[in-house]
């Protein structure tokens, strides 16, 4: 059974009128970076949950979720109208297979790929230290439709001055041109090599591992390019490299 936690949003940010974060005050659940956690709002009678990455890292207080107003659906718009001090739920359980925990040992190669939102938890895992003491290469491919829903950029900027050399991170706008983004979409640059020149690192099954978070159509298109060349989805009795986080 669904146990609800109270909490308060403590900050809330406004990346732009469709995408959001929200920082919840909570005495939450332990959680591993990458995994998710249910919000809840009441909804007339009924309490609508549904599932979010936790974007910060699990040593941070504050819970963090960046989402996206989905018009058709019932809590995002609701969500977005929340404001500091505000009651949200929180399910006491961090639930989820798309952490670092889940990399086979032997990896040196990193490749996080994510659509929209689906760059949060690649964000909590890369404010740990294991990604910085466990691999050599750490790329993050982070596509979007238009440049202002890329979030959390100053962030990433001080990820790559901190590991300069070994973060690579490579933006994708999809509906329009921004020169230091490519406008195409990930898995286009996975079919034809390009994203590997840009990053000067090969998929090579002998050293990556490869997580893909967000779109359904993003992960189900990677999966096929990927497994042409030779990589196989990760089961924990049987290991692979490619994770999956399907969210919607
Ligand atoms: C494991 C997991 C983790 C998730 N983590 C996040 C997260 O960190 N951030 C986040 O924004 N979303 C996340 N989602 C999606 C989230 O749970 C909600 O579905 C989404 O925020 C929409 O909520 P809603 O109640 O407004 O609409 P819903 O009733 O949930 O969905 C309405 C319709 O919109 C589709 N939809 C869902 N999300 C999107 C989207 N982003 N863009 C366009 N269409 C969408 C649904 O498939 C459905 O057809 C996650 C989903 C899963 C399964």
């Amino acid at each position: 059974m669904t146990h609800w936690l109270s909490g308060r949003v403590a900050r809330k940010t406004c990346w732009n009128d469709t995408h959001f974060s929200l920082a919840i005050a909570v005495q939450g659940p332990p959680f591993l970076a990458g995994q998710f956690i249910r919000i809840g709002m009441d909804v007339g009678n009924e309490r609508v949950g549904r599932p979010y990455s936790l974007v910060n890292p699990p040593h941070e207080p504050l819970l963090e979720i960046f989402f996206n107003i989905v018009p058709e659906g019932p809590l995002t718009s609701r969500l977005a109208q929340l404001e500091a001090g505000d009651q949200v739920w929180l399910n006491d359980a961090a639930n989820g297979f798309l952490t670092l925990a889940e990399v086979p040992e032997q990896t040196r190669d990193l490749w996080m790929l994510a659509t929209g939102t689906g760059v949060g938890p690649f964000l909590s895992m890369l404010q740990t230290e294991e990604p910085w003491r466990r691999f050599d290469n750490v790329v993050l491919g982070y596509g979007v439709r238009f440049h202002d829903n890329l979030g959390y950029r100053e962030l990433i900027e001080r990820l790559q001055r901190e590991h300069h050399g070994r973060f690579h991170f490579v933006p994708f706008v999809t509906g329009e041109k921004v020169p230091t983004a490519f406008d195409c979409r990930i898995t286009d640059t996975l079919a034809d090599g390009r994203l590997e020149q840009h990053v000067g690192v090969a998929l090579d099954p002998e050293r990556c591992h490869v997580m893909l978070c967000g779109h359904a159509e993003m992960i189900s298109d990677a999966l096929q390019i990927l497994e042409q060349r030779g990589l196989r989805r990760h089961r924990r009795r049987e290991p692979g490299h490619i994770s999956t986080e399907k969210y919607h």
